[in-house]
């Protein structure tokens, strides 16, 4: 029998919020301490004004930190009228909002069967749980080969870039990352989205791995369009989601 363990809020407070591009920023918060695996999400919850009314709007997000870290931090972008994102970014150093415990979600590796390989795939702000995933020691010690794939626009929005650096220098062998920028030259990496990348066989000579049913499982963070897409294109290879009571080969995490 499953616990159902209630939703608490407790305050936050802002530590930073720091600003990447005029749309895509992160933020840092210091709140009551919680356990949480690494992969899952808070909501946050804030009163802003909507029509001269306020209201109190609550969204899901990311926990970017590991889960030893001491302070949360989310990456997120604003959305055009969108109601949270739009007040999130006005928050300065010492303002408060609230966050949910316990955090949620299934997106994480305890949920990923043992395979050799694990191929990470975001769109955009996607790319957060696998910098959790990634700052703790669980996928290094799992994993044969792990491919983190960050698709974005523009080059500006390839956000993190030290810290991936960082996994890159520590584990040379064992560790590769892929850029895809969709609207600008990019000099590291893949001009081209990451579906048309595997189309063409670009990512997988990118990454000097394939992706096979038998040796890889792949996660996929971000919108539902990408989503989409790549799920309809490893189900050509045989790749199917992963349930609990059907062992497959996909497991997602579904922005918008
Ligand atoms: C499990 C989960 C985890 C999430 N984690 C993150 C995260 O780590 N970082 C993050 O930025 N967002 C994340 N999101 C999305 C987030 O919860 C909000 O939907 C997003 O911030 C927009 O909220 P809003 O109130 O500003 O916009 P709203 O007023 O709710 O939405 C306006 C419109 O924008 C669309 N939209 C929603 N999100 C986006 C987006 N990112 N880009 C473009 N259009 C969008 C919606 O479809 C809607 O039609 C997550 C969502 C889920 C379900």
């Amino acid at each position: 029998m499953t616990a159902i363990v209630r939703t608490s809020w407790h305050e936050a407070e802002v530590l930073e919020n720091r600003r990447w591009t005029e749309r895509l920023l992160s933020l840092r918060l210091k709140s009551e301490p919680m356990p949480f695996k690494a992969g899952q999400f808070v909501t946050l919850r804030l009163p802003v004004q909507v029509n001269g009314e306020t209201e109190l709007v609550a969204k899901s997000y990311s926990l970017i930190n590991a889960p030893h870290e001491d302070e949360f931090e989310i990456f997120y972008n604003i959305v055009p009228n969108g109601k949270l994102s739009n007040a999130l970014a006005v928050l300065q150093t010492g303002d408060h909002l609230e966050v949910s415990q316990p955090a949620k979600g299934f997106f994480v590796l305890d949920e990923i069967p043992h395979v050799p390989d694990l191929w990470l795939i975001a769109t955009g702000t996607g790319l957060g749980p696998y910098l959790s995933i990634l700052k703790t020691a669980e996928p290094w010690e799992r994993f044969r080969k792990i491919v983190l794939v960050h698709s974005v626009p523009k080059a500006s929005e390839l956000a993190y870039a030290d810290l991936i650096a960082g996994f890159a220098a520590r584990y040379p062998q064992q560790f590769r990352f892929i850029s895809c920028i969709t609207r600008e030259a990019n000099r590291d990496g893949l001009e081209t989205r990451v579906t048309d990348a595997l189309t063409s066989g670009a990512l997988e000579q990118f990454a000097e791995a394939q992706i096979t049913p038998e040796d890889s499982h792949v996660m996929l963070c971000g919108n539902h369009n990408m989503l989409n897409d790549m799920k309809a294109l490893l189900a050509e290879r045989g790749m199917q989601r992963h349930l609990r009571h059907k062992p497959g080969h996909i497991t997602t995490e579904q922005y918008f």
